[in-house]
């Protein structure tokens, strides 16, 4: 009964979470659609996010900064000359591959580890070689060299197509945060430390693509740029780090895959006093989450120097004044690299016997209430109980996502809410009318609770909390 993704790509399909894009016209390579419950699903990860980071956190605001920016920023933050991945091509069949991962998948086909990232070209090229490690595509060992390929998303602006009105898709979305610091800093009347968080668009032409939804050319981010004073940014540093790994315990995903792996001195980035990926066991292997990192002052100083307006923040007054450039702690999530983990972490086959002795696969998707599309299901027990159903139903989908289901056996109907995850049904029954109650069925026990509709509200909102 092992999660393999090809469960979840077919349950994501059939189910109406993720779709291949633009499927009608044969589809267009890694792009996904989320479709009616995804969207939910994502969404709720978002929002969920979105509360522990900005509304209950006294330190952080958010911000909604625009896709596309100013080439200069791409200058400054290091990414129009170092934003590259090292490709190289198969002479026999012209595959293309990314070194690194080609390195990093061949040794883990034999079990072990490797982390690659921060070696120099000559020192993967030479470790390809020395292991005669195959091309996947044709089994040939004969490679080209290594060439850094630069993954921004060109486009024009405005009519002209030349190199003037040239702009890029932003890779991340944490540079619309540094170009807004002065801007939120002054109209927010924060005081450091601060942190300003941001969900968006993100995207990278990646060599190569794949894992459904873990790895893809257009993908949403929430990032959090924390500003501090040098010499506290790594008590910042473990602060946040435990504050994500709460996060993700507070919503039910299993810690045993979840890992901590501290970037070595090789691997780290030359601004970078410290860095630490938070990795999840995927099917295919362990996968970073979230990269959660200490920046120093590195992009506050740069954007300082490419557009010339001071990025300092002063503190006190008379002889205690002090001004300084923050350093900046930033721990950045991918939405839809989360909401894969969360649907892996979440599924579960169990057999099951009916009423009959006949055995029956059980497929539950055990979401955290807070994250499954629909909160609760209203079930009536046959059609003709539609009277009594609809005024529940209009009732709790004020406040939640409710779904509204009369066809088909009540059983078939569990299960089918089970396999979406919806962690409550209510049946209504027979004997609602008379007693002015309905039967809660619990998705992960099967237990049935009898409560008067009033109450029903209130039971589902309390196991909402996280
Ligand atoms: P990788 O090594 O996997 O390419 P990265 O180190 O380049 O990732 P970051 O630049 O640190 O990733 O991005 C922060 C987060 O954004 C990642 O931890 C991941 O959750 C998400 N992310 C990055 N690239 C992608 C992508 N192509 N598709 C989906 N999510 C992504």
């Amino acid at each position: 009964n092992e999660v393999t993704m090809e469960k979840i790509v077919a349950l994501c399909k059939g189910r109406g979470f993720v779709y291949p894009g633009s499927e009608i016209y044969g589809g267009l390579a890694n792009t996904w659609d989320y479709g009616p419950l995804g969207v939910e699903f994502k969404n709720n990860i978002k929002k969920a996010w979105w509360k522990k980071f900005v509304q209950e956190s006294k330190y952080n605001v958010g911000l909604d900064a625009a896709i596309l920016m100013n080439p200069k920023t791409w200058e400054a933050s290091g990414h129009i000359g170092g934003f590259s991945d090292p490709l190289i091509d198969c002479k026999n069949c012209n595959s293309r591959f990314r070194a690194d991962k080609l390195i990093e998948d061949y040794m883990a086909e034999k079990g072990e580890e490797i982390i690659v990232d921060g070696w120099p070209n000559e020192k993967l090229e030479a470790f390809i070689a020395d292991n005669g490690i195959k091309c996947p595509d044709c089994g040939k060992t004969d490679f080209t060299s290594i060439r850094q390929f630069n993954l921004m998303f060109k486009t024009f602006q405005g009519v002209t197509e030349d190199t003037k009105s040239q702009i890029y898709l932003r890779p991340e979305t944490a540079q619309g945060i540094f170009v807004n610091f002065k801007n939120v800093a002054r109209t927010s009347r924060k005081k450091i430390p601060f942190g300003i968080a941001q969900i968006g668009k993100s995207f990278r032409n990646e060599i190569t693509p794949g894992n459904f939804i873990f790895r893809i050319r257009e993908f949403e981010q929430m990032e959090l740029e924390f500003f501090c004073k040098p010499g506290t940014d790594l008590e910042w540093f473990d602060y946040w780090k435990n504050y994500c790994r709460n996060f993700l315990d507070s919503l039910g995903m299993n810690m045993e895959k979840l890992r901590s792996r501290d970037h070595s001195q090789e691997e780290l980035s030359h601004y970078s006093n410290a860095t630490t990926d938070l990795e999840y066991l995927f099917p295919f292997g362990w996968g970073e989450l979230w990269g959660i990192a200490d920046r120093t002052d590195f992009d506050l100083r740069q954007h300082s120097k490419f557009s010339g307006e001071e990025m300092t923040f002063t503190e006190g007054e008379g002889k205690d004044k002090e001004t300084y450039i923050p350093y900046c702690i930033e721990p950045s999530l991918g939405a839809d690299r989360v909401a894969l983990a969360f649907l892996i972490d979440a599924y579960d086959e169990e057999t099951v016997t009916d009423a009959k002795g006949k055995e029956d696969t059980r497929v539950i998707m055990h979401f955290h209430p807070a994250l499954a599309p629909f909160k609760a299901a209203v079930l009536p027990l046959a059609k003709k109980l539609a009277d009594q159903a609809e005024p529940v139903y209009d009732e709790l989908s004020k406040y939640f996502n409710v779904d509204y289901d009369v066809t088909g056996s009540i059983g078939k109907r569990y299960r089918r809410e089970d396999e979406i995850g919806t962690p409550y049904c209510i049946c209504v029954d027979f004997q609602t009318e008379e007693d002015g109650c309905v039967t809660i069925r619990d998705r992960d026990t099967m237990e049935q609770t009898r409560l008067p509709i009033d109450q029903v509200r209130s039971y589902i909102e309390e196991r909402l909390e996280f």
